[in-house]
């Protein structure tokens, strides 16, 4: 048995029923067996076995009291993956559908992704089985701090930093913030995805959107292509959906998509400016249904369904986890879609994976291509150290440059390796050599 299929054994065996995570594991494995085969440094030290290996798991139990005076129990985690090259740092997930195999295979995932977004931060990821839909802003409250209540006494700036994620935007980090700063009595860059007015960074909630956009003109200029006059599919409707949304529009592509859990919409006008205004209101304020935007804008819903069976030049999957299955990726390249940018993280199933990369389209894999937020996270941390905000045509230059970078990583180290073009082998190896340095050089922890 070679070395990479021992580690896989050991990883199914250890993590029974993390579907997701072992996912992860093993497309990580796949792209890095050249570089493991080759440098047999990496296999004297283990670095494979260690690096699939959490460094700290932290289970909690969160209760709290909701409107009616009852008592509501849930369960929270951080998982503190690697700290090779910095700080943990990674968002917090608030949905019904988290479990343990979930936050380790977004921290397993923002190990990688950390490395390469060039700014000196380890991988992390938290979150909880709370369901915010339906919740009063009291309860959320009242969630919020007991899950801090136990979280604080594992974060800090210095040591773990987490961020927003699904169910969790800037309504939950001042929630969060508050109570941290409260137990800690201080007032540091524990947590990013802050508001402007009391730490947050200029451009944090557009940086994963946009980033993901930056990444995909990267990815057009490679062939002399650009996002002008592009018809794009978007899923999702949330904070990634709405600044990919808004920066494709500025780019003068077209978007004709929206989705959420219940279903999509098709507006063939596309969704401009003003309908993005719309949705924003609904989605951030209203915490409504995007169904509504169909009625609103005289558009298609599409009661349970995904939006990739709709004719689009580009599509961006903003919403979830293996949102695109293998006949969602064929039925997109049968309708001539030549770029897939992944807003979300591993949205696409490794069916699908394997035929955007063996049909040699320009798919920018989520850990490459949505870094921009962990980016724009790592440069507010940055801010909070010097107590300095940066302006936003400043940030916005850095997550640019940031985002080049991250493609041309992708690139020459997919080409060095004998496959040129194909940015999942180039973003895991790239992550992958730059953590199990600095594993090496720190012995055996
Ligand atoms: P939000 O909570 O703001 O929005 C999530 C969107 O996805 C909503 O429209 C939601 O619909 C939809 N969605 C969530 N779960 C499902 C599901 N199981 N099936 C169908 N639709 C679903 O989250 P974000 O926009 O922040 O995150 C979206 C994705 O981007 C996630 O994969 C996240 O990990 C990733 N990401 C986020 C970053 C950030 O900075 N926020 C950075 C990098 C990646 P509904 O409202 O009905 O639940």
């Amino acid at each position: 048995m070679g070395a990479i299929e021992e580690v896989l054994e050991i990883v199914k065996r250890r993590n029974p029923g993390e579907k997701e995570f072992l996912q992860a594991v093993a497309e990580v494995m796949e792209s890095v067996r050249p570089v493991i085969e080759a440098n047999k440094v990496y296999q004297e030290g283990r670095i494979l076995e260690r690096i699939v290996e959490p460094e700290r798991v932290v289970l909690f139990r969160v209760p709290w009291v909701d409107d009616s005076g009852g008592v509501q129990v849930n369960r929270g985690f951080r998982v503190q993956f690697n700290s090779a090259i910095g700080p943990y740092k990674g968002g917090l997930r608030f949905h019904p559908s988290v479990y343990l195999g979930i936050i380790k295979f977004l921290g397993f995932e923002q190990v990688f992704k950390n490395s390469l977004t060039t700014l000196p931060m380890g991988g992390g990821k938290g979150g909880s089985d709370f369901d915010p839909k339906g919740k009063s802003d009291g309860e959320i409250m009242h969630f919020c701090q007991s899950f801090m209540t136990e979280l604080c006494r594992h974060i800090g700036a210095d040591c773990d930093v987490p961020a927003g994620d699904i169910g969790v935007g800037g309504r939950e980090i001042g929630y969060l913030f508050g109570q941290y700063k409260r137990i800690a009595n201080e007032f540091t860059g524990a947590l990013t995805g802050k508001k402007l007015k009391w730490g947050g960074s200029l451009i944090r909630p557009e940086a994963a959107g946009y980033g993901c956009i930056y990444f995909a003109e990267e990815m057009l200029k490679t062939c002399g292509e650009s996002l002008a006059g592009k018809v794009c599919a978007v899923s999702g409707s949330g904070n990634v959906a709405q600044y990919t949304v808004e920066k494709l529009n500025q780019l003068g592509a077209k978007v004709v998509s929206l989705s959420d859990s219940h279903g999509t919409i098709y507006d063939e006008d596309g969704i401009t400016e003003a309908k993005l205004k719309f949705v924003m209101d609904l989605k951030n304020v209203r915490r409504g249904r995007i169904k509504e935007y169909a009625a609103r804008h005289n558009a298609d819903y599409r009661e349970g369904k995904r939006p990739w069976d709709i004719p689009c030049d580009c599509a961006f999957p903003c919403a979830t986890e293996n949102e695109i299955s293998g006949a969602d990726a064929a039925t997109l390249l049968k309708n001539g879609c030549i770029l897939v940018s992944e807003g979300a993280n591993m949205p696409s199933d490794p069916q699908a994976v394997h035929l955007f990369v063996s049909k040699r389209i320009l798919y920018g894999p989520g850990k490459a291509a949505n870094a921009g937020g962990v980016a724009i996270s790592g440069l507010e941390m940055a801010q909070n150290a010097m107590r300095l905000p940066w302006p936003r045509e400043e940030v916005d230059r850095r997550l640019r440059d940031i985002m080049i970078e991250i493609h041309r990583q992708c690139r020459v180290t997919a080409e060095q390796w004998g496959q040129s073009g194909n940015y999942v082998m180039g973003a895991n190896i790239a992550g992958f050599v730059k953590v199990a340095d600095a594993m090496l050089d720190q012995g055996v922890v």
